[in-house]
């Protein structure tokens, strides 16, 4: 399976329904494993969590350790506070508080964002957490021993054929699970798949928490799911650029040694880049390079896109001659030409660049400029090897600038 499916959201959004489906098929013997192995599955989510922890910390994923912290509490808390049966002391309130916390705890994690200092955003929402445990000891420490079979009465009436948690929790969790999945469908970030697969499986374990070891196996599952996502996030730092979010040149360097007979290679070079970045500053510059990004996403023909470095970005056909390929390029050039790029409010921007500023000062705020691109293709018919097909295609793009640029040039 390639890693493109392996990160689409759709695959994403099913795998972890997918694996609850098959712990359903299996429940009676994974609750059989579960009991004559709980010594050690009841502490596996700590592990799990724990582990995630020092791999957040070791990839800087601050999200993903806010997470992880948030299911270590919640299990911690289930560990303490919920082995009784639900209808003896305040049990009942306390799974339906931790109900209603947990996914609140993992929206919170969006107050932070995402490249901000680990350790800073961490502590401070360690310390939110800390708050919300501190309110939740104040309120049940207003309710008595004795019971709390009045639940019926009010809003947080249980339906028992639906679960024993409250009806309205069992709408919020299910309704807070579809917001989470709708993240990883318009977004899909490492961090809001990690939430949602939480969100998910905390959730199931709260509406189904009569059956037996629910909390080991659903937490344990999450903590395995959450490893997964860690070392999928390690693998897209390496292999994507961040700036363009497409990939980067060890991505192609990988894909250079997989390749058949036939291909073909363009290498693209935007035109006076630097004098674009000396105009407008290199905030708008950068924008420039995600807005190639994204027209070379559209290019058509079955290619693969790259950022080489800097203001440079690779096309790859497999299966393809330059002349088959050719058609798809002379769009893409021709399709960032008639992009009309949109000046952001100049005077917002940082004046982080002396000379850039005092040559900005003269822009109005929206103003209207194009930018245009030069390309240099090279096929496996034309050159030995995949080094020299790349190097022929630098020739070619070299050519193209010295014709005059904003052209198509093949070897
Ligand atoms: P030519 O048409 O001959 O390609 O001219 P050029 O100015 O584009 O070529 P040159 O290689 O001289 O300049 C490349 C510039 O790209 C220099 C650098 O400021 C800019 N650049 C490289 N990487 C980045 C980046 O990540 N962000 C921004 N904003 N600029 C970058
Ligand atoms: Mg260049
Ligand atoms: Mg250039």
């Amino acid at each position: 399976m390639s890693f493109s499916v392996v990160t689409s959201n759709w695959f994403r959004l099913t795998l972890p329904l997918l694996l609850l489906a098959f712990v359903y098929l299996g429940l009676d013997s994974i609750i059989d494993f579960t009991k004559s192995n709980l010594g050690i599955l009841s502490n596996l989510p700590f592990v799990l969590f724990f582990c995630c922890l020092a791999l957040s910390y070791a990839f800087k994923q601050n999200h993903i350790a806010m997470v992880s912290c948030a299911m270590l509490t919640a299990y911690w808390f289930i560990q303490e506070r919920l082995q009784s049966p639900l209808s003896t002391g305040t049990t009942i309130l306390e799974l339906s508080l931790l109900a209603a916390l947990l996914p609140v705890t993992l929206v919170l994690v969006f107050v932070f964002k995402r490249n901000s200092t680990f350790i800073k955003s961490l502590v401070l929402y360690l310390m939110t957490l800390g708050c919300i445990v501190m309110w939740c000891y104040l309120i049940l420490t207003h309710f008595y021993d004795g019971g709390f079979e009045n639940i019926n009465d009010t809003f947080l009436f249980v339906v028992p054929t639906v679960s024993k948690l409250p009806l309205i929790l069992v709408l919020y969790s299910s309704t807070m699970v579809l917001v989470f999945a709708m993240f990883v469908m318009s977004l899909n970030r490492i961090s809001d798949v990690v939430i949602y697969s939480a969100c998910l499986l905390s959730s199931v374990t709260f509406i189904f928490f009569h059956i037996p070891h629910i909390s080991s196996m659903m937490f344990s599952l999450s903590g395995v799911l959450m490893l997964t996502y860690l070392l999928s996030a390690s693998h897209e730092l390496a292999f994507k650029d961040q700036l363009t979010n497409i990939p980067g040149r060890l991505a192609l360097e990988s894909d250079l040694r997989h390749l058949g007979r036939r291909y073909t290679i363009a290498m693209i070079d935007i035109d006076h880049f630097k004098s674009f970045n000396d105009t407008y500053g290199h905030d708008t510059g950068d924008d420039v390079l995600r807005l190639v990004a994204s027209q070379m996403e559209r290019v058509g023909g079955g290619a693969r896109i790259y950022r080489y470095g800097g203001e440079e970005f690779t096309v790859l056909f497999k299966g393809k001659t330059a002349e088959q390929a050719k058609v798809h390029l002379e769009n893409l050039r021709a399709s960032v030409e008639a992009y009309d790029l949109v000046l952001r409010d100049v005077d917002n921007r940082p004046k982080d660049e002396k000379e850039g500023a005092k040559k900005r000062s003269g822009q109005r705020k929206g103003e209207v400029t194009n930018i245009t691109i030069s390309i240099g293709v090279c096929d496996s018919t034309k050159a030995k090897g995949v080094y020299q097909v790349m190097k022929s295609a630098d020739v070619a793009l070299y050519l193209a600038k010295q014709k005059g640029r904003n052209q198509v040039c093949f070897t």
